[in-house]
């Protein structure tokens, strides 16, 4: 799954075994490149930095709603 996504949207694939693979989609933010299992093309995939930051965002807007 997601595998013919990833090769339209020239994305890198790594293959880890006969039958499992790797996608490294890139950042949205910065395009580092990211480490995933799957890809999906509608996905938003960040890096850790921006993966935290998206976190420290997201509960920061969650107290500002309260
Ligand atoms: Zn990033």
């Amino acid at each position: 799954m997601g595998y013919r996504e990833a090769v339209e949207d020239q994305i890198k694939i790594k293959r880890i075994s006969p039958h499992e693979q790797m996608y490294l989609p890139l950042c949205a933010v910065c395009g580092a490149e990211v480490t995933s299992l799957s890809y999906n093309r509608t996905f938003l995939y960040l890096c850790i930095e921006h993966k935290k930051l998206r976190y420290q965002l997201k509960k920061q807007m969650k107290i500002g709603r309260l």
